[in-house]
């Protein structure tokens, strides 16, 4: 999906892009003509964010290109929302309809990846943008542009406005935004992902759980006097058998995953730390919460087992 159809896509999310399309309507120009005149600009701002790569909850100088983007085009910018430093919200216009677009730019860790179809890292370990999400932020931002033009050449009313969303790919700010009552106006709120085919999706997504569980248990050197030791590592890996052996018994639309964020440095150190990260997703927030109660469950069981807390 190019940066024109992701446009169309965002302000006429209602309307088929398909290229069996003829022809565009008198509004659908306005906003391809905005595309083919600030198209530049947006590649590279979507470019910069791609290079930054910057993590979630840590994106000061991605949010601060979008905001910036969003300042010089009449949008009055407001950030830090609910303790988020890189959260913001960009307003254009007054009144109802309050028409929202969510604009998100954080990176995954270990993703570093030079603009190539191959996996040729910048970095090796470093973070970077899976399945387009540098374009997220400023594919918003356009649309929210584009309709703001299109809304003074047509003299309508109403408020455009654009939330920069920290750490989309685990954090969730917009959580914290929805929960601080900072949607609680708005009547639409419009967002996108890229993909292989162009069209518009009311789709719902899955609800989702994350949680690091950290065990602690007691070191000792491996060979020399390992009876006096209890494995952090041994823990983690305990939960994990015994969370494996539950994917049996829950419910298909279940999505369980993990990382071992802390697998401990050196196999001749009994270590005294390990963590490792959930997630739990599933379509009802109920069902979520019912399966995270049984992964708190077997970290429990796992601490008990190998004598470690949790
Ligand atoms: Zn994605």
């Amino acid at each position: 999906m190019n940066i024109k159809t992701t446009l169309l896509f965002l302000v006429f999310s209602g309307i088929n892009l398909n290229a069996q399309n003829t022809g565009l309507s008198a509004t659908e120009k306005v906003v391809v003509q905005h595309i083919d005149k600030n198209k530049a600009q947006y590649e590279k701002t979507s470019l910069a964010i791609w290079e930054l790569a910057e993590l979630g909850f840590q994106e000061d100088k991605s949010t601060l290109l979008l905001q910036n983007l969003l300042k010089e085009n009449g949008f009055n910018v407001v950030s830090g929302q609910e303790g988020m430093p890189t959260a913001f919200i960009a307003e254009f216009g007054e009144g109802k309809p309050i028409i929202g677009f969510l604009a998100e730019y954080d990176a995954l860790p270990g993703l570093s990846q030079k603009v190539s179809a191959n996996m040729e890292p910048l970095e090796e370990r470093a973070p970077g943008h899976a399945c387009g999400h540098h374009l997220f932020g400023t594919g918003s931002a356009a649309a929210a542009i584009a309709l703001k033009d299109w809304m003074i050449k047509e003299k309508i009313k109403g408020t455009i406005r654009v939330y920069g969303t920290p750490a989309e790919e685990g954090g969730g700010g917009k959580v914290f935004m929805a929960r601080g009552g900072l949607l609680d106006d708005v009547d639409a709120v419009l967002t996108w992902h890229p993909a292989s085919r162009n069209d518009a999706s009311a789709e719902s997504s899955l609800a989702i759980v994350s949680a690091k569980f950290t065990f602690k248990g007691v070191s000792a050197h491996a060979a020399m006097a390992p009876w006096r030791g209890r494995s952090a590592l041994d823990g983690v890996e305990a939960m994990n058998d015994m969370v494996n052996m539950m994917r049996e018994h829950v419910e298909p639309d279940a999505r369980i995953h993990y990382a071992i964020t802390n697998g401990s440095m050196a196999p001749n150190v009994v270590p005294a730390k390990a963590e490792v990260y959930y997630i739990v997703r599933h379509p009802e927030v109920k069902e979520v919460i019912r399966l995270f109660e049984r992964v708190k469950k077997c970290a429990q069981g796992a601490a008990i087992m190998r004598l470690c807390q949790i």
